[in-house]
């Protein structure tokens, strides 16, 4: 029997309406949640990801603000307006808009954001926190993924989850929160031997590699939850995951599709961490 799909669609307009109403709650309590993002130089793609960004801030009535530095911005000025930002009351959420350009180094800057305004998740503090199993601003788009396996009703725990990929942004932080949800976690990445058969031991396999249609039906075993993180914009201008789509729905119970699976949880679960840091930061419930 074909999979179903798991919509991140739906999935995300379902948890932006109950943000909606979270922030609603909270601007009654005199607390209107703030997200400032930074953008330096003028990326084109950068530029939309930002937009995006600010729409769904709007849409949900949380408070936005893009400051747009020049390309040439040098360190120190990006590192005194992040100062400024930690230190405003009215700001709950900080996100510096990656990549940088070459005269930043981008660890730094994501080290000076104050790890409670650390809406992507990024900061060691964060990183630290969610390795070692405590309460953090979780980074969007692992947070997305945990989303997206429970709207499937199966425990996870006690199940085996292989994570291919183990970038800080998504493979190794997700391989935490599965963990951190009890699955039994295997990662891997591109030095591991025999890949289709460790992915195929896997109930849960999250994919987020970068490689166009990688993972076929021979790392699949059937029944297997598939979530597939990769965006891949082939020549054609088609977008495509990092799983054979069409092959693998025809075994897996639940796949994502791309586009319209994990892409549109990343914003909700930034606008969700936003509102999240203006609890803390107002320590409200
Ligand atoms: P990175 O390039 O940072 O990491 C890729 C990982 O895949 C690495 O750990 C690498 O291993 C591993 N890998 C590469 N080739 C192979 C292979 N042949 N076999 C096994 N493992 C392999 O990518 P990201 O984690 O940043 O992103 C992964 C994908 O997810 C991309 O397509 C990206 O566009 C997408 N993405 C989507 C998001 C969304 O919101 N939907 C958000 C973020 C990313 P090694 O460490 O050994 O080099």
């Amino acid at each position: 029997m074909a999979a179903q799909i798991i919509s991140g669609k739906e999935v995300a307009k379902t948890i932006r309406e109950e943000l909606k109403r979270e922030t609603e709650e909270l601007k009654k309590k005199g607390i209107t949640p703030g997200l400032t993002v930074i953008l330096v130089g003028d990326d084109p793609a950068s530029q939309i990801y930002v937009n995006m960004k600010a729409k769904a801030c709007e849409e949900i009535g949380i408070r936005s603000e893009v400051i747009r530095m020049d390309r040439s911005t040098s360190q120190d000025d990006l590192l005194e307006e992040i100062n400024r930002l930690n230190q405003d009351v009215n700001v709950h959420g900080i996100l510096v808009q990656l990549p940088l350009p070459k005269q930043i180094d981008e660890k730094l800057i994501i080290n000076a954001i104050s790890p409670e305004k650390d809406v992507d998740g990024f900061h060691p503090v964060n990183v630290g926190k969610l390795a070692i199993g405590e309460n953090t601003l979780l980074p969007c788009t692992p947070n997305g993924i945990l989303e997206l396996i429970r709207q499937t009703e199966i425990e996870i725990k006690g199940k085996h989850a292989v994570v291919i990929g183990r970038s800080n942004i998504v493979g190794k932080p997700v391989s935490f929160l599965l963990l951190r949800e009890n699955a039994t976690v295997t990662m891997t990445h591109s030095k591991t031997k025999d890949l289709p058969a460790i992915a195929k031991q896997a109930d849960i396999l999250v994919v987020a590699i970068g490689k166009p249609e990688m993972v076929t039906k021979e790392y699949v075993k059937p029944g297997a939850i598939v979530i597939d993180v990769g965006t891949n914009r082939l020549e054609s201008g088609k977008v495509v995951g990092d799983v054979k789509f069409d092959e693998v729905k025809e075994i897996a119970s639940f796949i994502t599709p791309v586009p319209g699976g994990v892409g549109p949880m990343t914003i909700t679960m930034l606008l969700k961490n936003t509102i999240e840091a203006a609890k803390q930061i107002h320590h409200v419930k």
